[in-house]
């Protein structure tokens, strides 16, 4: 009877621990809740997207023109008068 009395016991102290542990574990399944964020933005800014930045300048894969700002385009880099904006 006593024994009984005992693994209750045992069982409530295992519960706090786990809960103390809790906090970790479940910051996985909140982050996959994923609240609806302000998207309408990114369509006024696709410049965002990734692009270099070289203050000497760096060379359009197109044209070949100098310019400080080249965008990702096909995999290389292209200035703003050859990145395809309605295609991206
Ligand atoms: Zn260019």
């Amino acid at each position: 009877m006593s024994e009984d009395a005992s693994l209750d016991q045992f069982v409530t102290d295992e519960s706090d621990e786990r809960r103390e542990e809790s906090p970790v574990v479940e910051s996985d399944p909140g982050a996959a809740e994923d609240p609806p964020g302000p998207e309408a933005p990114a369509d006024v800014e696709p410049a965002t997207t990734t692009y270099a930045w070289s203050d000497e300048g760096a060379v359009c894969d197109e044209c070949d023109d100098t310019v400080e700002r080249r965008w990702q385009q096909d995999g290389g880099l292209v200035c703003v008068e050859c990145k395809d904006w309605e295609r991206a």
